[in-house]
């Protein structure tokens, strides 16, 4: 069932959603090629808890950090590891969530190490783009599936391809809860957008196929093709007054 938040709630999710992105933008300070995944971890780590706020996915069905950090063709869900060293060139995403006061907030960024080529610079372009067309479908009336159709409508031109077997997602007191949000869809099919509704909208855009397959490591997914892979998330509400970016700080 999807969760209807009311005022109060929304407002209560603003903590959290700011902490998140705080959390990312501190990161953000630390990507440099050299630096390992595990040390990135223990800055977001240590700023959440700062805050006063729990890492939402530290424990998350097991998962060992704080943060998932990936790595150029890992997806997403990359376990930090003390022996996995940013490299000058690398894209490195970045997944966050906090939970304070009942709610978690949940945002991810896709940063280039240092100087990275022309295709991936792209990538990161678009992908954050698709976010910013999908957003403009978040509205009273339009359906869920017009998001996704906005994200693949949009990567589909320059050649890339939307991930399938991972989306978006509503969040609240969950990190996870209903609905899905595909970045593929079909124009005004799936449930109705209506006020009071938090998503996750985040795009996970390959160059290559939407195909993925998992690490043994239990975690970590990667581009089946070995492509490239970016990543951008945000926490966002709908409320009477319009689109709440929660996690956007800055
Ligand atoms: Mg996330
Ligand atoms: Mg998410």
């Amino acid at each position: 069932m999807i969760q209807i938040k009311n005022a109060a709630q929304i407002l209560a999710m603003k903590k959290a959603g700011r902490i998140t992105g705080e959390a990312l933008l501190t990161a953000r300070e630390h990507v440099k090629a050299g630096v390992s995944t595990k040390y990135l971890d223990d800055v977001i780590r240590s700023y959440i808890e700062r805050a006063g706020a729990k890492p939402s996915f530290l424990g998350y069905g097991g998962f060992p950090g704080s943060a998932c950090i990936s790595i150029n063709d890992e997806v997403i869900h990359g376990i930090p590891s003390a022996k996995r060293i940013l490299e000058e060139g690398d894209i490195v995403k970045i997944d966050v969530g906090a939970f304070i006061d009942g709610f978690h907030g949940d945002s991810a960024r896709t940063f280039a190490v240092g100087r990275v080529s022309p295709e991936a610079e792209q990538l990161i372009k678009v992908t954050e783009e698709s976010f910013r067309r999908a957003l403009e479908q978040f509205k009273a009336g339009n359906r869920i599936g017009d998001i996704g159709a906005a994200v693949e409508g949009y990567v589909t031109k320059f050649g890339y391809s939307a991930v399938r077997k991972y989306v978006g997602h509503g969040v609240g007191h969950d990190l996870h809860e209903s609905p899905d949000v595909p970045n593929f869809g079909t124009p005004g099919r799936g449930p109705r957008i209506c006020q009071g509704m938090v998503l996750a909208i985040e795009p996970m855009i390959n160059i290559g196929t939407p195909n993925v397959k998992e690490l043994n490591d239990g975690w970590t997914v990667l581009t089946a093709d070995g492509s490239l892979s970016a990543h951008y998330e945000n926490t966002v509400a709908l409320t009477p007054d319009g689109i709440l970016n929660l996690t956007e700080v800055g």
